[in-house]
């Protein structure tokens, strides 16, 4: 059983006897492509161009309200930019107000002020800044401090990224960060992926930041690392990311894939189609075609990773 407080983030997970008879009856998070639209044009950016924009605020009001209706915990809202999404302050105000969801958003921050801020305080669980050499986020960090915002940084972790970590973990700490969330590449260029030497590098990094800072920072690693870490010391254990199951992935054409990163998409008209997907689909572990996926085969996740080789040869998977 699990127990959920939006406002503080609080998780409680009661395991034993007297909860063994209860199954999980909807993912836990839907990961929502608001709109496809964005004001930046970061060459690395991985969503699909000519995905259009379908949600209106109606009916992207509606979907999350039937999904809170249906256990859903959390969303997380992102795009595109969702700071874009027409009368995006209005649309948390509404959502918080006629549902149970936490409301997180990842953003550039281009579009985050002051007022914005102040308006949604206590309305939504957490606003995740991606750092992209083009977004300042310098400045947007000493915003984000100044309102007391809850904020962390999601930060794309590659080979060349790794060579300056200590120096820009520290300069992010020094600037008020405290939520970190070091993503893995997904993808087709080689150059960005891991080789043996790096996830060493990268694994002693994380355990010296760990036994040093330990419950000053939030330090994260996203599903797709899988066990390849596997000398990092972990808060839970887990032998598959969750992709389809834990959550799912929404489009901005409406659309239901187990993952952001996945090849398999399917598309859907209510929260109805939503909920038989998850039923029918959430047992099968399919890796996505892309490389960086941990349910790859040969890779890090243990028990997954049904994906045939045709597959991997269309998309032209890196794996190693
Ligand atoms: S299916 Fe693969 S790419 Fe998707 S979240 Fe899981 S590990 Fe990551």
């Amino acid at each position: 059983m699990l127990l959920f407080n939006r406002d503080t983030g609080l998780n409680i997970k009661l395991e034993g006897e007297e909860t063994h008879h209860l199954e999980r009856v909807a993912p836990r998070t839907l990961l929502i492509a608001v709109t496809n639209v964005c004001n930046l044009q970061c060459p690395f950016c991985y969503r699909n161009l000519k995905s259009a924009s379908d949600w209106t605020y109606d009916s992207l009001l509606r979907f999350c309200q039937h999904a809170s209706n249906w256990s859903v915990l959390e969303v997380a809202f992102g795009g595109g930019e969702p700071m874009l999404f027409p009368n995006w302050e209005q649309f948390i105000h509404e959502l918080y107000d006629t549902s149970q969801l936490a409301i997180n958003f990842t953003t550039n921050g281009m579009k985050l002020t002051p007022s914005f801020l102040s308006s949604i305080e206590g309305k939504y669980g957490n606003i995740r800044l991606s750092l992209y050499d083009t977004n300042r986020y310098k400045q947007t960090i000493e915003l984000l401090v100044d309102h007391n915002a809850r904020f962390g940084v999601n930060w794309l972790i590659t080979p060349d990224e790794l060579d300056s970590i200590e120096a820009k973990f520290f300069k992010l700490l020094s600037f008020g960060v405290r939520d970190f969330l070091l993503l893995s590449y997904k993808g087709s260029d080689p150059s960005m992926h891991f080789q043996k030497h790096h996830y060493e590098a990268f694994s002693d990094f994380l355990q010296h930041v760990h036994n040093n800072l330990q419950n000053t920072i939030q330090l994260k690693l996203d599903v797709c690392w899988g066990n390849l870490l596997p000398d990092v010391p972990r808060l839970f254990e887990t032998s598959d990311c969750g992709a389809g199951d834990g959550f799912l992935s929404i489009t901005s054409d409406r659309r239901i894939k187990p993952c952001s990163f996945h090849h398999w998409t399917i598309p859907f008209e209510t929260i109805a189609d939503v909920r038989d997907y998850w039923n029918s689909r959430r047992k099968n572990r399919q890796a996505a075609a892309i490389g960086g996926c941990a349910r790859l085969p040969e890779r890090a996740l243990i028990s997954t990773g049904r994906i045939n080789d045709e597959v991997i040869h269309l998309a032209g998977i890196q794996q190693q």
